[in-house]
C-alpha cells in the first residue's frame, strides 16, 4: 500500500445489483442437490446437456420471442458491444439460443435431439419474492419430433422431477394454441371481443388490441380478469390434427395418472409456441406460483434460419422450485465433513496433513483446522470449530500419539465422546469406519 492510499478514507462498501442474488452456503447445497437429481433424472429421460452463452445478439430474441412481448417490450439487458457496436442481449430465457445454437451446428442433421440446459438468465422485472432480475433456469427442449408423445414425455420427466424432489401440490394446466391459421381466426374474434369492452382494458392491452391481442390473456392485471375470462376461446377454433394432437397428449397423461386441468386461457408470454401448451403450478408460493412452464414451438427452428423442424420443451425456474423444497420438500441436512482434525501443534502440520490426503484419498471428507499464521489456536477453540462443522468424528493430532505413531479418533456426534486411537500407518484399513457417504 503506498502511503496515499493508506491516509484515504475507508472504501465505500460495494454492493451487488439489486434482483442479481447471491448462492452461498449452506443454501449452495440445496442448489447442488437440485443440479444432481436433475442430472440424473435427464440421463433416464436419455436427454444431452447443452452449455450455451449468456450473450446473444439482440436480434435473436427479438424475433425468436417476438416483438410485442413483455421480455422484449420492456425486459431485456441489451448494450451495444462497445468494440465493434454490435447489438447484444443478456439471454432473458434459454430457447432461443440452443434453437441459434442447433441450428448453427447442424444438429438435427442425423435425425431429432433431446437437450437440457440449466444456467442463469436475466430479466429487468421488478424485484420481488420468486422475481428476480438474474435467475435460473432449468430447461429441457426435444427437437426434430412432431408427435404428441415427446409433448407428453417432457410432461412425465417434469413430473417424476417433482415427485424426486418431494414436492406435493404441483398442479398442470393444459391448453392448445393450434396451428397459425387457427390462430388467424381467433384472433378475430378476440379483437372483436376486446373492442367490444374497450372500457374495459389497459393501457397495455390497449397498445396490444391490434399488434399483438392473443397477449392480453397472458395479462397479470386482476382487474382485466372478466373480460379474459368472458373471451372467445383457443380451443374453439382449432380444426381436426389440433384437436387430435391434444387429445393424444391428454390419453398419454390419463394413461401414467398424470392429473391435469385445461386453461383455456393459458397462452405463455412468448409467440413462438403453437399446439400443446402447459404450465405447473403451486398455490405454495404465493403469487409467483408457475414453477415450470413450455410448449411446442413448431416454427422456432425455421425462424431462426434452420430447416424447418418441430420442437417442444419446458423451462423451470430453480428459484420457486428450490423455495417450494424449503416450504414441502424433505429437509436436507446442512452438509459436514467427516472428520475435522485437531493439530494442538504446528509441528504437528506435514502428518496431519498427510494422513487427511489419504482420508480423502478413501473417500472421507476431511475438514483441516487452519490456524491465525501465529500458531494453532487453544484445543478448546480447536474443539468447538470441529463441533460447529457438524463433523461426526475429531481426529487429534496430538504430540504423544504422534510419537506412538498414532492417531486418536474422538467422536462428536455421540454426546459421550467415545474416543480410540488409530496407526497413522494403516489409514486406508480404518478409513471407511469415518465415512458417511
Ligand atoms: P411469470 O408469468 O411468472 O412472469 P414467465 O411466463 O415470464 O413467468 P417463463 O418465461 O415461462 O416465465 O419462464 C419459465 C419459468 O422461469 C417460470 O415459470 C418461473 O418459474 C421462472 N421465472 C421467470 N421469470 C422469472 C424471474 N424474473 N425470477 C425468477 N424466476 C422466473
Ligand atoms: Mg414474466
Amino acid at each position: 500500500m503506498t502511503e496515499q492510499t493508506a491516509k484515504q478514507p475507508k472504501a465505500q462498501k460495494l454492493v451487488g445489483v439489486k434482483g442479481m442474488n447471491d448462492i452461498l452456503p449452506p443454501d449452495s447445497a440445496q442448489w447442488e442437490w437440485l443440479e444432481a437429481q436433475v442430472r440424473g433424472l435427464m440421463a433416464r429421460y436419455a436427454y444431452r446437456n447443452v452449455r450455451l452463452p449468456i450473450v446473444e445478439p439482440t436480434a435473436l430474441f427479438v424475433r425468436g420471442l417476438g416483438e410485442v412481448t413483455d421480455i422484449v417490450e420492456k425486459e431485456m439487458y441489451s448494450f451495444e458491444d462497445r468494440l465493434n457496436g454490435e447489438q447484444l442481449t443478456l439471454r432473458p430465457e434459454g430457447t432461443a439460443g440452443l434453437v441459434r445454437a442447433v441450428v448453427e451446428h447442424n444438429l438435427l442433421y442425423e435425425g431429432g435431439k433431446r437437450l437440457y440446459y440449466m444456467g442463469p438468465m436475466f430479466r429487468h422485472e421488478r424485484p420481488q419474492r420468486g422475481r428476480y432480475r438474474q435467475f435460473h433456469q432449468i430447461g429441457a427442449e426435444v427437437l426434430g419430433f412432431g408427435g404428441p408423445e415427446v409433448d407428453a414425455e417432457l410432461i412425465l420427466l417434469a413430473s417424476d422431477l417433482w415427485k424426486e424432489l418431494g414436492l406435493k401440490d404441483v398442479r398442470l394446466e393444459l391448453n392448445s394454441l393450434g396451428q397459425p391459421d387457427e390462430r388467424k381466426a381467433h384472433r378475430t374474434a378476440l379483437i372483436a371481443h376486446f373492442e367490444q369492452h374497450a372500457e374495459l382494458l389497459d393501457e397495455d392491452a390497449k397498445r396490444r388490441l391490434h399488434s399483438n391481442p392473443l397477449r392480453i390473456l397472458d395479462t397479470k392485471n386482476p382487474a382485466m380478469a372478466p373480460v379474459v375470462e368472458s373471451a372467445p376461446k383457443l380451443l374453439d377454433f382449432l380444426g381436426e390434427a389440433s384437436l387430435a394432437h391434444f387429445n393424444a397428449v391428454k390419453a398419454i397423461l390419463d394413461a401414467n395418472d398424470i392429473a391435469y386441468r385445461i386453461n383455456p386461457r393459458l397462452v405463455r408470454g412468448m409467440d413462438y409456441y403453437n399446439l400443446t401448451v402447459f404450465e405447473f403450478i403451486t398455490e405454495s408460493l404465493g403469487s409467483q406460483g408457475t414453477i415450470c412452464g413450455g410448449g411446442r414451438y413448431d416454427y422456432l427452428v425455421e425462424q431462426v434460419g434452420g430447416k424447418p423442424a418441430p420442437a417442444v420443451g419446458w423451462a423451470l425456474g430453480v428459484e420457486r422450485v428450490l423455495e417450494l423444497v424449503k416450504e414441502q420438500g424433505e429437509a436436507l441436512a446442512a452438509p459436514a465433513p467427516d472428520v475435522y482434525a485437531i493439530i494442538p501443534d504446528t509441528a504437528a502440520l506435514p502428518v496431519a496433513i498427510k494422513t487427511l490426503q489419504v482420508l480423502r484419498a478413501a473417500g472421507v471428507s476431511a475438514q483441516m483446522h487452519a490456524g491465525t499464521g501465529e500458531g494453532m489456536g487453544s484445543m478448546k477453540s480447536q474443539f468447538k470449530k470441529a463441533d460447529a462443522s457438524g463433523a461426526a468424528f475429531g481426529l487429534i493430532f496430538g504430540g504423544d500419539e504422534l510419537a506412538r505413531g498414532e492417531v486418536t479418533v474422538k467422536s462428536l456426534r455421540d454426546g459421550q465422546g467415545a474416543q480410540r486411537t488409530e496407526r497413522l500407518d494403516h489409514v486406508p484399513e480404518w478409513a471407511a469406519s469415518l465415512k458417511s457417504l
